[in-house]
């Protein structure tokens, strides 16, 4: 079986891994993100190592954005305007193409994420779901009937704008395009301006908690209006917040009022807003899966 190979190029992280999936990873490394030529340095250097013992079919690429996704542009396989110091506009997808040959998948790391859970995880059988990871920012991908989505650019669920209530939070936000969008209202560094201490930090019992939860599923209830999703996956660090599902769900719930009168929502919310079932490997799963995809596109 062909194997191949995926990159998730995180803001903070790169990890590089060849298999065919979950269940077949021949080899996996780590590394911080540092600048673009030592960090793409290193992960060509793992893949050169690996192309000399495996045969790869293709390399997938989940990257940290925004990213330029459309094939037809001059800066397609981009991060184009990160805040991210060195990284904008760097050509990501042309160091590997050139050494290697071999057909690439480029996506944003939510937008691979949401197909890596599509093909082994919790949106197995799904046309239509969203994915978000809450962590260091907040991010949003998934697929309207059976395609991941792009556009104009990709979604960028993360900074829609959210009812702020300055008494119940006076916080300001912390976006530096917007304040108090989404992003900047709930992400893990908004969390730890509002409150002076880290997310995970912050006990269980923590008001944080609660209005984490409002602020989250306020754009949930925004997402489930337009997209009308069959499941939403919630990945990211601050999702592993222990008590933080059953919160989303209550409040979800509760500002819907009754409108959507359908089981997955009035019923079994608990298993219509889930955690990822490939957890922590989404990322690089899904990496694995834009290139078996990229094999595909060009058959
Ligand atoms: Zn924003």
């Amino acid at each position: 079986m062909a194997l191949f190979g995926g990159i998730e190029a995180g803001g903070t992280k790169f990890v590089c891994a060849v298999g065919s999936g979950p269940d077949d990873i021949r080899a996996e490394t780590r590394f911080p993100t540092t600048t673009p030529e030592e960090t793409l340095g290193q992960a060509l250097a793992f893949f050169r190592a690996q192309w000399a013992e495996h045969e790869i079919g293709a390399i997938g690429m989940a990257s940290f954005g925004p990213v330029d996704p459309d094939p037809r542009s001059p800066t397609y396989g981009y991060v184009t305007t990160t805040p991210k110091s060195g990284w904008p506009f760097t050509d990501m997808v042309t160091p590997f193409r050139q050494e290697f040959g071999l057909p690439m998948g480029f996506d944003t790391d939510v937008n691979a994420a949401a197909l890596g859970e599509n093909r082994w995880g919790a949106a197995q059988g799904l046309d239509t779901f969203v994915y978000w990871t809450v962590g260091t920012g907040l991010g949003g991908g998934g697929m309207v009937n059976g395609r991941l989505i792009h556009g104009l650019l990709h979604p960028e669920m993360g900074h829609m704008m959210v009812t702020h209530d300055h008494e119940r939070d006076p916080f300001p936000g912390n976006c530096p395009y917007h304040g108090d969008c989404l992003e900047g209202l709930a992400a893990g560094p908004a969390l730890q301006a509002r409150w002076g201490q880290r997310g995970e930090t912050l006990p269980p019992d923590h008001e944080a908690w609660a209005l984490e939860a409002h602020y989250l599923a306020l754009g949930l209830v925004n997402v489930i209006t337009i997209v009308a999703p069959q499941r939403i996956i919630l990945g990211g660090g601050v999702m592993a917040q222990p008590g933080i599902f059953p919160l989303i769900h209550k409040e979800v719930q509760r500002l819907l009022n009754g409108y959507i009168k359908l089981p997955a929502i009035l019923e079994e919310i608990n298993q219509y807003i889930v955690p990822p079932a490939l957890g922590g490997r989404a990322g690089v799963m899904g990496a694995i899966a834009l290139a078996q995809d990229a094999v595909l596109g060009q058959g």
